[in-house]
C-alpha cells in the first residue's frame, strides 16, 4: 500500500479507515459504515482552536487574579483565591494532593493554551514544521491532565459543607471559573488533533 498515511482517517468508533477529501467550509465527514463523525472542515478547526485558546487565557488570568469567593464566619472574613488554595495546600503538607491539583488546573491548562497559541504563530510564519509536529502531539496528552472541571465540582462540594456555619460569597474569579469550564467543554473538547493536523500541514505545504 502506497497511500501517504496523512491521507487516511480511522472511525474512533467502528476502525474502518476512509481516504480523506478536503471539505467544504464548515462541512463535516461522516463515516460510511456508522455514521460517527471523522473530522469536520480545517480551517474552522483552526479558528476554533485560536478563539479558545485566547478567551481560555483570558479567564484563566481573571480567575487567578480575583478572590474566588469570600467566607464570613462571625466576624471574620477570609477572602480566598485559587493560587492561595493550592498554596495552603503545600502549606499544610499536602505535597501530593498540591502537586496533582498544580497539574490539573495550572500547568496542563496552561499547556493546552499556549500550544495552541505557539502553533498559531508557527503557522503563521510557516516555520519549524516538525515542531508543530510535537506540539500537535503533546496537546493530545495535555489535554487529558486539564481538569478545571473537576476542581470546579469540588469546590462546590467544598462549598455546600460549608453553607451550614459560615456566610459565603462567590467572588469574580468564581465567575470566571464557570465561564472558563464551559469554555472548555463546548470549544476544546470538539477540536481534534487531526484535523488541526490537516490544517497546519496544508498551511505548510501552501509556503
Ligand atoms: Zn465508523
Amino acid at each position: 500500500m502506497d497511500e501517504n498515511l496523512d491521507n487516511l482517517v480511522i472511525c474512533s468508533k467502528c476502525h474502518t479507515v476512509h481516504k480523506k477529501i478536503d471539505l467544504p467550509y464548515k462541512k463535516v465527514a461522516k463515516c460510511a459504515v456508522c455514521g460517527n463523525k471523522l473530522y469536520s472542515d480545517v480551517e474552522n478547526a483552526f479558528y476554533k482552536a485560536v478563539s479558545y485558546s485566547v478567551t481560555a487565557l483570558i479567564l484563566f488570568v481573571v480567575a487567578n487574579l480575583y478572590p474566588i469567593i469570600k467566607v464570613y464566619i462571625g466576624s471574620n472574613q477570609s477572602i480566598l483565591t485559587i493560587p492561595s488554595m493550592v498554596a495552603t495546600l503545600f502549606d499544610e503538607n499536602f505535597y501530593v494532593v498540591g502537586s496533582i491539583v498544580l497539574v490539573v488546573i495550572f500547568i496542563a491548562p496552561l499547556s493546552v493554551i499556549f500550544s495552541y497559541l505557539a502553533l498559531w504563530v508557527l503557522t503563521y510564519f510557516k516555520i519549524y514544521k516538525n515542531f508543530s509536529k510535537h506540539i500537535i502531539s503533546f496537546l493530545m496528552v495535555s489535554r487529558n491532565w486539564a481538569m478545571v472541571d473537576i476542581f470546579g465540582v469540588s469546590i462546590l462540594v467544598a462549598l455546600v459543607k460549608l453553607f451550614g456555619y459560615a456566610q459565603i460569597q462567590p467572588g469574580v474569579s468564581a465567575y470566571a471559573l464557570v465561564l472558563f469550564i464551559l469554555v472548555d467543554l463546548i470549544f476544546l473538547k470538539s477540536i481534534k488533533p487531526v484535523e488541526l493536523w490537516t490544517y497546519f500541514s496544508r498551511a505548510y505545504d501552501g509556503k
